[in-house]
Formats: C-alpha cells, sequence, structure tokens
C-alpha cells in the first residue's frame, strides 16, 4: 500500500497524517468494550497527526470531518473499496444482495459550502451566525453524546442552536448547517437482483471502520505468540511494531513451520 497519505479534512480544510498501525492501536480496538463512535476517537488519538501543528482535539472535529478522516484511515489500511453484503429485507425474497463502492468516489461526493450570508459569530469561537440565527456544527463528541440521550435530536438543538428559535430561523440554521457539514453517512441505494425492490442500506461510517478493524485483527495474538517464541522478544516490543512488519516476521515463521 501507498506510503503516509495525507487526508485534507473538508470542513476545517486542515491537513491530517496517519502514523503506522501498530499492534497497540489493533489491540485497543479489538479489546475496547466502547460503542465504535468512541473507539474511533482513541483510536485517532494514537495514530493520527496534524500536519499543520493544530489542535489533535479530535473529539472537537465537526461529524464530517470525523468521518471523513475514519473513512481515510480505512483506505490506507484495507484499500478504497468497500462490499457490504446483505440479506434483501423482503420476507419472500431474502436474497442475499452485494453493493459495492469506492471511498474514493464516497469521500470526493462530500463537498461542505458556506451558504450566503453565513459568517463567524462574532465574540464566539467556533459559532456562526446568519443573520439573527447563531449555530454551530456538532462535533463527534456532541453526536456521541446525542447517541447515549434519550432525546438525541433535542440534545444536539440545545448545543448547537441558539435558545429558543422560531420554526423557521431553526430551518435555516439547519439547512446552512447541512451545507457546511453534510453527513458523511446515510442510505446508500442499490436494487435487489432477485426482486428487483429499491435497497437502502445503512451505512454508519464509525460501525464499519471499527467493525472491519475489529474482525481484520484477531490474527493479532497468535502473531504476538509466534514471533514471541521464535525469538523470544518481548509482548510490548512485538505489539510497538508496524502491523506490516510484524505480518512480514509471522509469515517468515509461518512458512519455515510450514515446510
Ligand atoms: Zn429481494
Amino acid at each position: 500500500m501507498a506510503g503516509p497519505a495525507i487526508v485534507r479534512l473538508p470542513v476545517e480544510g486542515r491537513t491530517v497524517r496517519f502514523k503506522a498501525m501498530d499492534g497497540v492501536s489493533e489491540m485497543l480496538v479489538a479489546e475496547s468494550r466502547a460503542e465504535p463512535a468512541r473507539v474511533a476517537l482513541q483510536l485517532l488519538a494514537r495514530i493520527a497527526e496534524p500536519v499543520d501543528g493544530g489542535s489533535a482535539d479530535w473529539a472537537g472535529l465537526t461529524v464530517t470531518d470525523f468521518e471523513v478522516l475514519l473513512l481515510a484511515l480505512r483506505r490506507d489500511l484495507f484499500g478504497a473499496r468497500v462490499l457490504s453484503d446483505f440479506r434483501c429485507p423482503d420476507a419472500r425474497c431474502g436474497e442475499r444482495v452485494e453493493m459495492e463502492f469506492s471511498l474514493i468516489d464516497y469521500l470526493d461526493a462530500v463537498r461542505p459550502h458556506r451558504p450566503k450570508g453565513v459568517g463567524p459569530a462574532p465574540g464566539r469561537t467556533g459559532w456562526w451566525r446568519l443573520g439573527d440565527v447563531f449555530f454551530r456544527l456538532p462535533s463527534a463528541e456532541d453526536q456521541i453524546a446525542a447517541h447515549n440521550s434519550e432525546d438525541g435530536v433535542a440534545l444536539l438543538a440545545e448545543c448547537c442552536l441558539g435558545p429558543a428559535l422560531s420554526p423557521s430561523a431553526r430551518r435555516r440554521a439547519e439547512t446552512a448547517m447541512a451545507a457546511m457539514a453534510p453527513e458523511v453517512s446515510g442510505p446508500i441505494g442499490g436494487v435487489c437482483p432477485g426482486c428487483g425492490r429499491a435497497l437502502d442500506a445503512m451505512f454508519h461510517a464509525p460501525s464499519f471502520v471499527i467493525g472491519e478493524m475489529r474482525r481484520a485483527f484477531t490474527l493479532l495474538g497468535e502473531e504476538v505468540d509466534l514471533i514471541a517464541s521464535a525469538y523470544h522478544w518481548q509482548e510490548a516490543d512485538i505489539l510497538a511494531m508496524p502491523r506490516v512488519r510484524r505480518q512480514t516476521y509471522a509469515d517468515r515463521i509461518r512458512r519455515r513451520l510450514a515446510a
């Protein structure tokens, strides 16, 4: 795979790069019982670094930038092709449906823009102003809080919109927010090859990326065991190796054992 890619965050315009994935990061993903978005933030704290020297507060990124960053990491690690596989929800059909798309096209379609009339709110960092309406864009941390709340929509409105907005003012703010920080996760359309029914598969970037990593990182324990047995290196040293190097050692040992 290509060397460390630079990711441009579409909302903030900042650039970020990834350090090599190592066993410590893999173990964090494999063993954490936290929800996917929380695990993703813990992982980013270990391996993402701002190229521009700016803040590494990934929880404070807009949801858009957070999910773009996560999908870029997936692209670096496993490639751009996404194949999702599920059953047609029509009870009479139940056909296995495969949907395939490219993360390059998917990420390319995320094009935030600031609508006319929206500008920074004077004296309020991170807040925007549209006429007499003030708002800020929901962060990854806000979204996790909303997800764990009884009424996530109300919570997001409370933390990201000014108080007591009229319905029309709220609609205007929400339209501007959707343009400035478009959703990355969402339904992906397709057609069932069995019954021709139009399908919407929900694509949730953190669940997808963390779920896939958990399935991919199951060989970590075996590889540590192989290398520790063959070379008598310490577990901590093996975990600290870049994943690719650890896999190369493990493959060499497997070949020797099979010979
Ligand atoms: Zn079907």
